[in-house]
């Protein structure tokens, strides 16, 4: 058994995975019990009155080509927080393993592994150094039951990059004994992506993409898993056939035709983004902000409450962190289109 396959929990290394009915192009489709009408409304490819393919081929191959990966290296799931439960739930033992992350960071991962009983070790981001990892207590937390590193990067909420030496660094800590996760969601709005560089240096490391964020796809839910075979395939045991939706295959697959549009947008929120902190920097109520590699900003606020009631007055919604201890008195601001922007920007000289 490789040290990959050993990682896994031992149900799913000896999972007999469902057996989908099988289909073939031309022949009459009469093994999975479907209706043999389209439903009104249904413009689909395949038609919304049967199944979709027990994996969606041809996303696999469009993910693989715009991420530029194997298709044996890539997984789509229900946008990446279905790949965060499946790989808690893939690799940690109930009651017996635990995952580490990073706080502040996103705060599904704490609660993917809640529900399935494994541990959470918090070893917290050095706020002194921008927010970087702590490689001490990171490589001192390396042990056969710390199954998974989540390391958030671009990092959600303070929007900084992790740099790739350290996420190097992390990989080596936990060689033979875990897997690190880099949750790279954002990595769009960086200026660099390391995706590619990181797969091929590491085999225990799985990168997760979203559709979410700079596609602009938050509705469709496309995510995915992009790490070694061995790992993609393990995971892919415990997903159910027929998971993934036809409308959202359908959806995911117009938008990665047309790449230069997201690439418009990125651009243009890269320079939102600049002007929106040029400009909260200059308001009384902010102290500071954050450098972001994200479509959002983090910011130390004087009255944080205050600051979020403004903008609520004018009409927008922005993010609370003050009740973190990870980020006392902050708040976390989505970059807008330059309307919207605006309208946050007047909402907040009110404060
Ligand atoms: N990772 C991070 C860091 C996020 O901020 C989010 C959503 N806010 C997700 C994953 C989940 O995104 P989705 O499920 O839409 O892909």
């Amino acid at each position: 058994m490789s040290k990959i396959t050993a990682l896994a929990r031992p149900e799913v290394r000896n999972l007999r995975p469902y057996r989908a009915a099988p289909y073939h192009a031309g022949l009459l489709r009469l093994n999975a019990n479907e209706t043999p009408w389209r439903p009104a409304g249904d413009n689909s490819t395949d038609g919304l009155n049967l199944y979709p393919e027990a994996r969606p081929l041809r996303l696999t191959k469009a993910l693989a080509k715009h991420y530029g990966v194997a298709t044996t290296q890539l997984l789509v799931t229900r946008g990446s927080s279905e790949a965060i439960d499946l790989l808690i739930r893939c690799f940690c033992r109930p009651g017996e393993d635990q995952i580490v992350i990073c706080p502040p960071t996103f705060g599904m991962y704490e609660v993917y592994a809640q529900l399935q009983g494994a541990g959470v070790q918090k070893i917290p981001l050095i706020k002194e150094q921008g927010y970087a990892l702590d490689l001490e207590a990171i490589e001192s937390a390396a042990s056969p039951q710390t199954k998974l590193l989540f390391i958030c990067s671009p990092n959600n909420p303070t929007g900084n990059l992790i740099s790739t030496d350290q996420i190097d660094i992390a990989c080596r800590a936990m060689d033979g004994t875990g897997i690190v996760i880099v949750d790279a969601a954002y990595i769009e709005f960086a200026t660099s992506d390391p995706t590619r560089e990181l797969l091929d240096r590491h085999d225990n490391i799985v990168i997760l993409r979203t559709l979410s964020k700079a596609f602009g796809l938050a509705g469709v839910r496309c995510g995915a898993i992009i790490a070694a075979a061995e790992i993609v395939d393990m995971v892919d045991c415990i997903l159910p056939p027929y998971a993934y939706p036809t409308p959202s295959a359908d959806a995911a697959l117009a938008a990665l035709a047309a790449p230069d549009e997201m690439n418009e947008r990125v651009a243009t929120l890269r320079s939102e983004r600049q002007r929106v902190i040029t400009a909260l920097e200059n308001l009384p109520g902010v102290e500071r902000t954050w450098p972001s590699a994200t479509n959002f900003v983090l910011l130390l606020a004087t009255e944080p409450k205050r600051l979020v009631a403004a903008a609520k007055a004018g009409g927008v919604l922005i993010r609370d962190f003050s009740w973190d201890p990870y980020t006392p008195g902050c708040v976390r601001i989505t970059i807008g289109n330059r309307a919207q922007n605006d309208q946050l920007l007047e909402a907040l000289k009110q404060v």
